[in-house]
């Protein structure tokens, strides 16, 4: 394939095609707010995946809204410090400074960019209440080992899979390991609710009562609807965190295809891997690391070039009509991170590995001709020509 004449975007929406004959059945049933028919489905489809019995899984509007809620339920008070890497979107710490938590950033393990296991007990101080891992790209961070810190220390686990709907670690889907764990449903997710969505994973049946509260204004509405109290009542703090069946709707249509959409982005990662393998091994960039016992789902696909090269990159790929795309900015050099966190020990990996990281277009309407151009335009950028047949 020759230049592309349009720009090859990094992601794009997904649609199934089967979204609108979802909506349409929504239409009739007289329930767009929320808790019916296809958030119950939505919420049986994650809860198999739980393989837990006792924890249940929440639909909710986004996973802020599932981090927001998660916050309170680790009972975050002013001045309580919480354990995160800096290498993450913004949400997942708002959420808890929102109560009035302190950040304290550990570095990350440079193999998998997430959260450095080993460095967590380092940063723990007697004002520290939870650790929230986050599985960056869909891999898992070090769960037995941050389970393990977690138990010693009485620390409440929140594993941030935002990225990771349906990535395993030990077998077991990531998100179910913590005291809870939360997913989205963003538009640049793998399954998207319309845009916007997500769901709390709660593994700790000791929390679902309080959890059902929480998202639905701190009522026990979701007790009333089963008919187990006769009126229903605010009782706590609360969120207006239902997702409409709307978007509902749409969700399910794209979980009841999650195999299809997964093994299509898991052949587009596969291809990079092995494609860009050649540059690798002649050390012009970095391939991402999956570890043993676990299984990722394809979110993204990103490749580690050397110190001061990605701008030139970039330009590079534009001008072959070629979107790529740095991700996140640390959060400890932000203003509001700079000034309101603290990053425990040194910054031997985030810093660095977050200006070499460069995302490339992973998404289902990505055609293999426009693949090989990503490709060839990235050894082209080192003088090289592809020696592999793809
Ligand atoms: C997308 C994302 C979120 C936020 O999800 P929303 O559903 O948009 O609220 C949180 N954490 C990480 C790591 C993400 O990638």
């Amino acid at each position: 394939m020759d230049k592309p004449t349009k720009p090859i975007p990094t992601t794009s929406t997904t649609i199934v095609g089967t979204e609108l004959t979802n909506i349409k059945d929504v239409l009739t049933l007289n329930n767009l707010s929320g808790k019916g028919k296809y958030t119950q489905l939505c919420e049986r489809w994650l809860e198999q995946f739980m393989k837990n019995g006792n924890g249940r899984a929440l639909v909710l509007s986004s996973c802020t809204s599932a981090l927001e809620i998660a916050a309170i339920l680790a009972d975050i008070q002013p001045g309580d410090e919480v354990i995160v890497p800096s290498y993450t979107y913004v949400t997942t710490v708002n959420a808890f400074a929102l109560r009035g938590a302190v950040p304290i950033f550990v570095d990350l393990a440079d193999a998998t960019m997430t959260i450095d296991a080993t460095l967590i007990e380092a940063a723990i101080t007697p004002k520290t209440r939870a650790i929230i891992p986050v599985h960056y790209g869909g891999v898992a961070c070090d769960m037995d080992h941050i389970m393990q810190i977690a138990r010693k220390h009485q620390l409440f686990v929140c594993e941030d899979a935002a990225m990771a709907c349906r990535s395993t670690y030990k077998g077991q889907m990531l998100g179910t390991i913590g005291n809870v764990g939360c997913i989205s449903f963003q538009e640049k997710k793998n399954f998207t609710a319309g845009g916007q969505g997500g769901a709390l994973l709660i593994n700790d049946p000791g929390l679902v009562e309080r959890a059902e509260v929480l998202y639905d204004h701190g009522t026990n509405r979701t007790r009333f609807m089963r008919g187990e109290v006769d009126r229903y009542q605010w009782l706590d703090l609360g969120l207006n965190a239902t997702l409409s069946e709307l978007q509902a709707a749409f969700l399910y249509a794209q979980l009841q295809a999650a195999d299809d959409i997964n093994g299509r982005r898991m052949h587009i990662w596969n291809r990079y891997y092995s494609g860009l393998f050649p540059l690798a091994h002649e050390g012009y960039i970095t391939l991402p690391f999956v570890p043993r016992d676990t299984t990722h789902n394809a979110n993204v696909f990103y490749i580690r070039v050397r110190d001061g090269q990605r701008q030139a990159l970039i330009q590079h790929m534009a001008n072959a009509n070629v979107q790529t795309h740095p991700q996140f900015m640390p959060l400890h050099l932000s203003p509001y991170g700079q000034t309101h966190g603290r990053f425990s020990g040194v910054d031997r990996v985030t810093s660095l590995a977050s200006a070499q990281i460069l995302l490339l277009p992973v998404h289902l309407s990505l055609s293999d001709e426009e693949q090989e151009v990503v490709i060839r335009e990235l050894f082209a950028f080192w003088d090289q020509t592809i020696q592999t047949s793809l």
